[in-house]
């Protein structure tokens, strides 16, 4: 995985790309948009002025147009020409002349009409603005004695400007006089003034002729301009910027200029600028903030991901460890099993040592048991062959049936003892509680006798009632719990024993109690310890009840002892009942039910 920094390099480098990127989009940007919007604003401005200029041209163009047409149009009428006399004494018509020259002038709006004779000497004229200083009049006069339009502009010092066309007056095929006309701009610039745009015509001498600045006038437009990279021209006594727009006005050899602003082309620019800037500087913090959140997101997604490769490192590890663990656990749980084996065949043999030490206790008392009936089957027997002696068969016959008896005890017995003796299964099932007793007296009671306790009764409860457990084993319980009795019982006068049991809900609750001594109160918690004895050596070993304890544990029972108020112990044995063969509650009885072995 990428390091931090080199993650953080990448962006540095992405980030300034991203800027070199943007700073020439944007240089090239704002540049096309400033340059575009120039381009609309000036040709927006040359426009507006170029349709002034037009309009301008016209009516500068109509008006000297209309004036070019007098002169030649005047100096053809007869009334004109007639003027053009002398009397004998050389003076001219001129108070005539002087009435038509008003006239015309008037009704043409001219500034003024003149008349001359060929020598240069004035007839008449109707103002005398120009009439008789004026520079150009010589020339005009000559022009038009040459058959030509004859044009000039002029000038005076009160500042009065004119355009003037000249005609010659012919009489008789020879020139007489010519007609002047004067051309008054009054009109033209007073219409001019109305524009905000300075409009001017220069000559090509380069003078301001006509204006309508009047502070233009008659000025040279070199006084006026100051070239440079831009011109810049004084208005209100001021240089400013302008573009001039000419156009030639061709007979007159003149120029009409008009000045367009250019302020609204900067403004555009300006304002294209601006925008551009502003929007290049959106787009940019737009792309800054999207680069920010993608680093945020990329960097984000490297934590992310070193925490999930963090966290399966620690699930590795665990998961390791617990297979470990698992592992050792498995081994244990072996061990444990193999012990507990051990420990199930080592207490199977405690109670099968148990058992036979029982038997060994009863041993004498069981051999008691069998000598009695044989001394008796022998006196029987030789009492029978006697009475066959004598003939006596139905008394033979008593005795051998009492033989039969007597066989048919022992061999029960034998029985036994033997299923007693042998080694004990483990399974358990539903046992008949009153044959158990029966077979445990059967083996318990010559000893009993030989000890002097005569009485072992068994109460009605015990008859009828099936237990969970193991036939054997719950015999050998008997066995055990009778034994211990008849030892606390020894030598004791009126001895008594009694079994019973009673059914309390799915329990049998069995009691084995006696009127001996009954236990000390401090061994009462000891009495189930293995190798706990009160007997003398030879007498006991102490594993009795303990293993009595066991056996009913594996029944799923309990065993406790209590000493009776009037004396004597109480052992008190709680089972689950079964209901005779048949399987008892939720439990399977099985196949070789309440059978030991
Ligand atoms: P053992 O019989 O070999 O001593 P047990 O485990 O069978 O071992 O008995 C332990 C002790 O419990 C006996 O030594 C005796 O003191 C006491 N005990 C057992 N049953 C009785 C009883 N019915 N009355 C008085 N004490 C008893």
């Amino acid at each position: 995985m990428q390091s931090r920094v080199a993650i953080e390099k990448q962006f540095r480098l992405t980030r300034i790309g991203l800027f070199v990127v943007w700073a020439i989009l944007s240089a090239t940007g704002v540049a096309w948009l400033v340059s575009s919007a120039k381009e609309r604003a000036l040709s927006d401005v040359m426009q507006k002025a170029g349709e002034t200029l037009s309009v301008q041209t016209e009516i500068l163009s109509g008006v000297l147009d209309k004036y070019r047409l007098l002169p030649p149009l005047l100096s053809r009428q007869s009334s004109i020409r007639a003027l053009f006399v002398r009397d004998v004494e050389g003076n001219a018509q001129s108070v005539d002349a002087r009435r038509v020259a008003e006239a015309t002038s008037s009704m043409s709006a001219a500034m003024d009409v003149a008349f001359f004779f060929p020598d240069g000497e004035m007839l008449a004229n109707a103002r005398g603005t120009f009439a008789q200083r004026a520079e150009g009049l010589p020339q005009l006069i000559a022009v038009a004695l040459q058959g030509r339009l004859g044009r000039a502009a002029l000038s005076n010092s009160q500042g009065e400007r004119t355009y003037a066309f000249s005609s010659g007056v012919r009489r008789d095929g020879k020139f007489v006089g010519v007609v002047i006309v004067y051309v008054d701009f009054y009109r033209v610039e007073a219409a001019w003034a109305l524009s905000a745009r300075r409009i001017f015509v220069t000559d090509k001498s380069g003078t301001v002729f006509l204006a309508n600045d009047p502070g233009w006038r008659l000025k040279s437009l070199s006084d006026l301009r100051q070239t440079g990279e831009v011109d810049r021209y004084l208005i209100n006594g001021r240089l400013e910027e302008r573009l001039d727009l000419v156009r030639r006005l061709p007979l007159l050899e003149w120029d009409l200029h008009v000045l367009a602003d250019p302020a609204p082309v900067a403004a555009a620019r300006l304002s294209a600028a601006t925008i551009a800037t502003l929007l290049s500087l959106l787009v940019g913090m737009i792309a800054l903030a999207a680069l920010r959140r993608n680093e945020g997101l990329t960097i984000k997604a490297r934590r992310d991901r070193a925490i999930a490769l963090r966290l399966e490192r620690v699930v590795r590890d665990r998961t390791r460890a617990l297979s470990i663990t698992n592992a050792s656990l498995s081994k244990e749980v072996e061990v444990r099993r193999e012990a507990e084996e051990r420990l199930r065949k080592t207490q199977d043999e405690l109670v099968q040592t148990a058992k036979l030490a029982a038997l060994g206790q009863m041993s004498t008392a069981l051999s008691h048991e069998y000598n009695q009936p044989l001394a008796a089957i022998r006196s029987y027997a030789d009492n029978a062959l006697r009475f066959l002696d004598r003939g006596a068969l139905s008394e033979v016959s008593g005795n051998l049936s009492r033989i039969n008896g007597l066989v048919e005890r022992m061999a029960e017995l034998s029985r036994t003892l033997l299923s007693f003796s042998r080694k004990p299964g483990a399974t358990i099932g539903p046992v008949p509680l009153g044959t158990v007793v029966d077979e445990a007296l059967l083996l318990a009671r010559p000893r009993a006798r030989a000890a002097g306790v005569a009485s072992i009764r068994v109460g009605d409860g015990v008859a009828g009632v099936h237990v969970l457990g193991g036939r054997i084993r719950l015999g050998q319980v008997f066995v055990n719990l009778v034994n211990n009795a008849v030892d606390a019982l020894s030598g004791q006068a009126d001895a008594w024993v009694e079994i019973d049991a009673r059914r309390e809900g799915d329990r049998v609750v069995v009691t084995v109690i006696d009127n001996g001594p009954g236990v000390e109160p401090e061994q009462l918690p000891k009495v189930f310890e293995p190798f706990f004895t009160t007997k003398g050596v030879g007498e006991g070993i102490g594993i009795g009840l303990s293993i009595v304890d066991n056996i009913i544990r594996d029944f799923g029972g309990t065993i406790m002892v209590v000493n009776r108020p009037e004396g004597g112990a109480c052992f008190t044995i709680n089972l689950q009942a079964a209901e005779s063969d048949a399987g008892i509650s939720g439990v399977q009885a099985p196949a070789t039910a309440g059978a030991d072995a």
